[in-house]
């Protein structure tokens, strides 16, 4: 599907593949329609090590391999694999590092990967450089000998800098780095990594993906063989695996994976634009509109933009809390990506673990308002908003 506004056309068949890859009735002996929850935490073996295609639920599931299947296909990839959660799956990664190793990462990431790498992978001796990869000059200088992997996210979160995924793949390449995108902001239908260079996808299927805010998931897509076994023997020795019926919501939240995206990216370009224009915001963070300083760039890689972004209030701490309370439709909570709409401070609720001092470099301050939204008439979302103003 073409576009026409400078963005990359939309994923040939995309929903046909969410809809039908690797879910035909044929392999079922029910013919289901719907590939079948099952439940079973083992299955019966012909003789001993002599089974059909699955021997125990963590190792392997019919119901999560389905969606697995279909994660890969969407990101055009050949393996995925689903983890208990997004930090579920980014610990799987950390598993492919030794002690010793270093990686490098955005400065500007979600507030919990940050508590990762650098409160826990660093107690098993994995070393964490944050760098600010929106500008591509400051990757190279920080490669050590040691240095393994390279995470980015882009847009940044919450900052919504966009970051070039294949000029920071040319330099991975040439310094046999892995590299890994997490997709959760933007997913498959708008951005498909693995086609820009990057070795590893790596998901919160909490967000988007499912999108009906009930499911906690993540996942990991590539189409290196190497890196497919290791992962896949990290997801079972480790243990951070899904449940059968959690895998079979997400794979339901996919089916209308494309449709909910573009009304995402309408909404909240609409959002986006009515901020801009009022009087008390003082700057808008949305990579979609023309006044986002790296928007060429967004342009070039994605399909757009989804439902979550940021902006600047005019005022301080009391004026963000007033505001934030006083919004009737957008709730105020944690996490993206649902039908829902939703709004948040993230200097005290989602990145209230970064450092202070890298809070206040990153622009993290408390007048700071991230969005996500959701797939309500555009209207009823500015009235709000519009109320909200009216009593600042
Ligand atoms: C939510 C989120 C995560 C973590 O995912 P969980 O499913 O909550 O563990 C990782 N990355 C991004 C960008 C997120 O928004």
């Amino acid at each position: 599907m073409s576009q026409g506004d400078g963005f990359l056309p939309y994923p040939k068949s995309f929903a046909t593949q969410a809809i039908h890859h690797a879910q035909e009735p044929e392999q079922w002996d029910s013919m289901a329609v719907v590939s079948p929850l099952v439940t079973s935490t083992t299955f019966k073996q012909f003789g001993p090590a002599d089974f059909k295609s699955y021997e125990y639920s963590r190792s392997g599931n019919p119901t999560r391999n389905v969606l697995e299947q279909v994660l890969a296909k969407l990101d055009n990839g050949k393996y995925g694999l689903a983890f208990s959660s997004g930090l579920g799956a980014t610990t799987a990664l950390l598993g492919l590092l030794n002690s010793g190793e270093h990686l490098i990462s955005g400065n500007d990431i979600y507030g919990g990967t940050n508590r990762l790498f650098n409160k826990v992978a660093v107690k098993f001796g994995i070393e964490t450089t944050l760098v600010d990869l929106s500008d591509i000059r400051n990757f190279e200088k920080n490669i050590k000998k040691n240095t393994k992997l390279v995470w980015i996210e882009t847009p940044t979160n919450p900052t919504m800098q966009v970051v070039d995924i294949k000029a920071v793949s040319e330099i991975a390449k040439k310094h046999n780095l892995i590299l890994v995108v997490d997709n959760t902001f933007l997913t498959s239908y708008l951005l498909r990594p693995l086609e820009l260079g990057a070795d590893i996808v790596s998901y919160s299927l909490t967000k988007y993906m499912n999108g009906h805010s009930d499911v906690v998931m993540g996942a990991l897509v590539t189409s290196n063989d190497q890196l497919y076994e290791k992962m896949k023997f990290l997801q079972n020795s480790m243990g951070i695996v899904p449940s059968p019926f959690d895998c079979y919501q997400v794979n339901r939240g996919l089916k209308t994976l494309a449709l909910r995206m573009e009304k995402h990216k309408e909404n909240s370009l609409l959002v986006a634009k009515y901020l801009e224009n009022h009087p008390k915001v003082e700057k808008v963070l949305h990579p979609g509109l023309p006044s986002h300083p790296q928007h060429e760039t967004f342009k070039k890689q994605t399909c757009g933009h989804s439902g979550t972004f940021s902006f600047y209030l005019k005022g301080n701490i009391e004026t963000s809390k007033a505001f934030l309370t006083s919004l009737k439709m957008f709730t105020l909570a944690e996490s993206l990506g649902g039908y829902e709409s939703l709004v948040e401070l993230p200097s005290v609720m989602t990145h209230a673990s970064v450092p202070p001092e890298l809070r206040k470099e990153l622009g993290i301050s408390d007048t700071l308002i991230r969005l996500s939204v959701g797939l309500e008439e555009a209207d009823d979302l500015i009235a709000d908003l519009e109320q909200a103003f009216r009593g600042l």
